[in-house]
Formats: C-alpha cells, sequence, structure tokens
C-alpha cells in the first residue's frame, strides 16, 4: 500500500464558486486568478473547470503558455506585467495582457517591435505601496502609453491591502478617483474581498483569486462561512501507528507535548514536507473518522501527532481530513499564525493530487 496522504481536488466546488463570484459581481468580467500554480491546486488540473470564466490573471509567462497551449483562447492578464523587455515577443506571440507598473516598461514597450498592439493595464499605486504609479502621475503616463503604436485598449487597475476591513477601500478608492480623473476608462479593482463586500469596487473586471478555491480573503473562515464557497482541496490522510501515552509521556521532537493523563494517540502519514506547517501547535484542529479533534506535539517532516481521546472508535487506518470540508483550511492557517493562501500554495510536490 502506497502512502495514504493525498490531496483531492473538488472540481464541482471550483465551478460551484465561480457562479457564486458570477452572483456577487453581476454586471462585471471575472478574471480568475490562477497564479502560483492556480494557488497550489495545478493550473493544468484546474484550469478547463473554470472554463466559464472571462479571463485568467496569472504572474508567469510558463503558465500563461501552458494555456494557450492547452487551447483557451480568452483573455489573460500578466498581473505583474513582463520582468524583462525579453518577454514582449512572447507576450505579442501568445496576445498576453499585461499590466504596466514601471517606467522602464514604457520604454520597453516603446521600443519593442510587435506584430499587433498589446491591451495594457496601467497600474496605479492606491496605497499598499508595492507596484504602480502614484495618483498623480496617472494622467501623463496614461497619454504617453496611448501615444504608443504598441498600445491597444488601455485599462486602469489597482489592488486593494485592506479590501476585507469595511472601511478598508475607502482612502484607496479616493487615490483611484484621482487617477482616474478626466480618463474614460475601464477599472478592474477588487480581488476576492472586494468581490465579496465592496460592490462599489466591482467596476468592469473583478479579479478573484482565494474565493474560488474556497478559503477566505480575510483569513478567518467565519466571514465566508455563509457565502455558498466551497472548500476545493482536501487533505487527507490516515493514522499509521498509534501510541498509548501515560502520565508524563512526551511526543515528538523537543518533547513539547506532555500527557498529563493515559492518552491514546494517532499517528498520521503528513507532515511539514507534505505543506502542512510545522508551526502548528498542539490543538490544531483535525478531523479524524468524522470527530474533530486536534494534533498533539511538533508536526515532524512527515508525521503528525492527534489526541485519540474524542475518538476511541479510531485506528490504523482510519481517514483523516489534515483540512477541507470538515477543518477548514483557514482554520489550521490561524492556528499557526498563517492564511489559507499559504497553506494552500505551499502544498508540497510529492502529495499526489486527485480530481473528482
Ligand atoms: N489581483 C492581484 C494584483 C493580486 O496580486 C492578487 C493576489 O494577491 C489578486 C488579484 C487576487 O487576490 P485574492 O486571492 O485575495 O482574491
Amino acid at each position: 500500500m502506497s502512502r495514504p496522504v493525498q490531496a483531492q481536488l473538488d472540481l464541482q466546488a471550483l465551478k460551484h464558486n465561480l457562479q457564486i463570484v458570477r452572483r456577487a459581481a453581476p454586471a462585471s468580467r471575472i478574471w480568475s486568478v490562477v497564479k502560483a500554480n492556480a494557488y497550489g491546486h495545478g493550473l493544468d488540473r484546474i484550469w478547463s473547470a473554470l472554463g466559464a470564466t472571462d479571463g485568467f490573471a496569472l504572474l508567469n509567462l510558463e503558465e500563461a503558455i501552458l494555456l494557450r497551449e492547452r487551447g483557451w483562447k480568452g483573455p489573460v492578464l500578466m498581473l505583474e506585467g513582463f520582468f524583462n523587455s525579453d518577454e514582449l515577443p512572447l507576450l505579442d506571440k501568445y496576445r498576453l495582457t499585461t499590466s504596466v507598473h514601471s517606467n522602464w516598461q514604457i520604454k520597453a514597450l516603446q521600443n519593442a517591435k510587435l506584430h499587433a498592439p498589446l491591451d495594457i493595464y496601467l497600474k496605479v499605486n492606491s496605497g499598499m505601496n508595492r507596484l504602480g504609479f502614484q495618483p498623480e502621475r496617472v494622467h501623463s503616463v496614461w497619454q504617453q502609453l496611448r501615444a504608443l503604436k504598441n498600445v491597444g485598449e488601455m485599462t486602469l487597475m489597482a489592488h486593494f491591502a485592506d479590501a476585507e476591513q469595511p472601511d478598508g477601500i475607502v482612502e484607496p478608492m479616493l487615490r483611484i478617483e484621482q487617477a482616474a480623473e478626466g480618463l474614460d476608462c475601464s477599472r478592474s479593482l477588487s480581488n476576492s474581498a472586494a468581490t465579496l463586500w465592496h460592490p462599489e469596487a466591482h467596476f468592469d473586471w473583478v479579479r478573484p483569486g482565494i474565493i474560488l478555491y474556497g478559503a477566505s480573503p480575510s483569513g478567518q473562515w467565519q466571514d465566508i462561512a455563509n457565502s455558498g464557497l466551497r472548500p476545493v482541496m482536501t487533505l487527507r490522510s490516515e493514522i499509521i501507528g498509534i501510541q498509548t501515552l501515560k502520565a508524563g509521556d512526551t511526543v515528538g521532537y523537543g518533547s513539547r507535548y506532555r500527557a498529563s493523563g493515559e492518552q491514546r494517540i494517532g499517528i498520521v502519514a503528513g507532515g511539514y514536507a507534505d505543506g502542512y506547517p510545522r508551526v502548528a501547535p498542539s490543538g490544531t484542529p483535525v478531523w479524524v473518522d468524522g470527530v474533530r479533534t486536534g494534533t498533539v506535539g511538533t508536526v515532524s517532516m512527515d508525521m503528525l501527532a492527534i489526541d485519540l481521546t474524542p475518538c476511541p472508535q479510531a485506528g490504523i487506518g482510519s481517514p483523516v481530513e489534515l483540512w477541507g470540508n470538515e477543518v477548514k483550511v483557514d482554520d489550521v492557517a490561524a492556528a499557526a499564525g498563517t492564511i489559507g493562501y499559504e497553506l494552500l500554495t505551499a502544498l508540497a510536490p510529492r502529495v499526489p493530487v486527485v480530481t473528482i
């Protein structure tokens, strides 16, 4: 028998989540964000389940080319644009829309020899101070780009730092308004949080990522519990060992967990080399044989231990859900001091993936 850890991808849930986005932003087109190998789910595995999207947004040329080679003919947006002017002939060849956030990119566009103009997303720095032009510069940059023969359709783009907060887009929207003044332009502003919670920022194209995969943009599952979104990935395994501890016995590296009395624990195939966070403390939720329980001790490279007190019937071979429908990836992430995004994108290549 092979090692039982496995990631299961529910492609119906992915399709369903796209419909939820469609309902949340009915007047907008949707860029499905599939960067980082579709948030760890595997772009090649999942892209066709998102076939009802209006476009795919991603980061790497390799990922964009894969979509074209698989037959996707619709729009593809390079979220961070091109990293080097050598990439421009490929953007041209594969008809990719590119974001432009820096002066050097404008110069590169000016000098490039392309077969047809490229569609451009001009990125405004709306306050996150990562990429983008300051609002007061946008008008002149827009005119500069407009004048280039290599530039086709132009859209104004921004990204929110705090859209999960009720008042988190007030300031950024003022900056975006300032940038857009006097321009008759389409806009794409909204990540998942703004797609769900700020309809006033939907405009022409929304750009949801994490909610397509059924995890929360705020890091808290309860914030999306009533949205109808469904987790796509389930990381499952089995119990491969049982120990019965006596009072004072410890578990795992560093002996960080000590039993206060007799306690049955299960050893699960699954550890940090599979993408389960090593920093998850004792008590991180886990689902075993239909019962919610918690981890005990330090997560190892290939194994972790769980408390079987609430499930005396569990034994070798009992099914374990490390995250998925019963234990949300957001809950595991919160226990580990991170967000679902990080756990999903860190799924290790050694974990076999099946689609259902
Ligand atoms: N747009 C841009 C520019 C991004 O960088 C990201 C991801 O970080 C997204 C959209 C999607 O964000 P989320 O997964 O929070 O919806």
